[in-house]
């Protein structure tokens, strides 16, 4: 007995995708299907030539119609084969983060479960069931996760826009045992509340774990300025590390108040400075009060020059490019922020900065830091420049997991 219910033939001209690793079949490279499968079924793919490439699921509403499970036979996808595959995400970061306990378990494509994110905050998994064939098995991804995380609650958020392109309605809330609103997770020795049912995404974002240690070596006696600071992830690790003195920005009120939490549980509240507001308008009103006092007009509270920059600036906005259609705007977006943001470094100094957006390329990325380098007359050395840390792994020739650059540039004047 096979839960397979049809075979998904492929067209000659389709580009040899699944070959390199790329669990996805476009609507465009099905020649035919062979049977009725229902939607979220598992079918089995083949080539022209009617060799078997894999099996996977399948959505026909979405124009990624067959997500594979499998380059080999799969008879069925049950609690069994959930069980199976989440020993294997647990396996590997047991080795490569054998300190960490929160952390992100499960990467879909990458941890080869196509559409399925699952996040630890100490005990409490939250879920992200971002595909028809995922969702349709909820009760068996429940039933493996109870089974191989042991834990004391899941919590679905799969409040997640993409659910649409799968004809998915969004949703959220408990779905097995008992979920807190707020868990304490431990990150790099700080302590920090996760809003795992009102947050950002799943409530927070370990895609940035071993990069806030690289704050370690900048910040020592610092001032730093920490823009998009969500619940203040960077800010802890600067007070950490030793920065004299941190503004925690952002425009959401609620991350600011968690924030503001985050910095008191770990003793760090005598040095930071909350701000909300827009970091585009701060950045920018900043840079007019530099130029002012330059200029000999006094700043507010008296302050000369330099004691209105930063000898850290850190950025991490959300995504600006949501499609590919909106990279030219957002890389307006990303110049704005880096050029005021380069003018207010301190000679000598350091900005830590990022883009999630995967539309934006890394080449994209580096140009746009390297041209509002130029117009902010400032010359750049690359300290760091990498991506998300281990629990996001990457499999080699599927772009889109590779989303999150990262990078420390040491900024002097020109
Ligand atoms: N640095 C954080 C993650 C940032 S997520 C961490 O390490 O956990 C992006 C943050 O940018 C969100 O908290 C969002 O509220 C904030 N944000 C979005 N637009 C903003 C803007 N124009 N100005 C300031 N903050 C903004």
């Amino acid at each position: 007995m096979t839960d397979i219910t049809a075979d998904v033939v492929l067209r000659r001209d389709r580009k040899k995708r699944l070959e390199q690793g790329h669990p996805w079949v476009f609507r465009t490279e099905i020649d035919r299907i062979e049977g009725d499968p229902a939607p979220g079924a598992l079918v089995r793919i083949r080539s022209h030539t009617g060799h078997v490439l894999g099996v996977g699921y399948y959505n026909p509403r979405s124009q990624i119609t067959v997500r594979v499970l499998s380059y080999g036979e799969l008879e069925r996808a049950d609690a069994a084969f959930f069980a199976e595959r989440f020993r294997r995400c647990l396996d590997y970061r047991r080795r490569f983060l054998p300190e960490v306990r929160s952390c992100r378990l499960v990467y879909g494509e990458a941890d080869f479960l196509p559409g399925l994110i699952v996040d630890r905050f100490g005990d409490v998994l939250v879920v992200q069931l971002l595909s028809l064939g995922m969702d349709v098995r909820r009760d068996e991804i429940v039933a493996a996760l109870v089974d191989v995380f042991c834990p004391r609650g899941i919590y679905e958020r799969s409040d997640a826009p993409v659910r649409e392109l799968e004809g998915l309605p969004l949703r959220k809330g408990p779905l097995w045992g008992d979920c807190p609103r707020f868990v304490e997770i431990e990150e790099n020795g700080l302590r920090l509340l996760v809003d795992i049912a009102e947050g950002q995404k799943t409530g927070y974002f370990f895609d940035q774990r071993e990069n806030r240690t690289l704050l370690r070596p900048i910040v020592a006696g610092a001032d730093v300025l920490d823009c998009f600071a969500y619940t203040g992830a960077f800010t802890l690790s600067a007070c950490k590390y030793g920065a004299r003195r941190v503004v925690c920005l952002d425009v959401s009120e609620q991350a600011i108040e968690l924030a503001r939490e985050n910095v008191r549980l770990n003793g760090f509240t005598d040095r930071v400075e909350f701000v909300v507001a827009n970091a585009f308008d701060f950045l920018r009103a900043r840079v007019r009060e530099f130029r002012a006092a330059q200029a000999g007009v006094p700043s507010s509270g008296g302050r000369r020059p330099q004691e209105l920059q930063w000898d850290v600036v850190v950025l991490d906005p959300p995504a600006f490019a949501k499609s590919r259609e909106s990279v030219d705007s957002a890389l307006r977006g990303y110049k704005d922020i880096h050029l005021n943001a380069l003018k207010l470094v301190r000679d000598g100094g350091y900005l830590v900065t990022s883009s999630c957006s995967f539309h934006v390329r890394p080449d994209m990325f580096l140009d746009m830091a390297l041209s509002a380098a130029v117009d902010a007359r400032k010359l750049l050395r690359t300290v760091e420049f990498r991506g998300a840390g281990k629990d996001h792994p990457r499999i080699l020739g599927v772009e889109e997991g590779d989303y999150l650059k990262f990078a420390i540039f040491e900024v002097r004047g020109r």
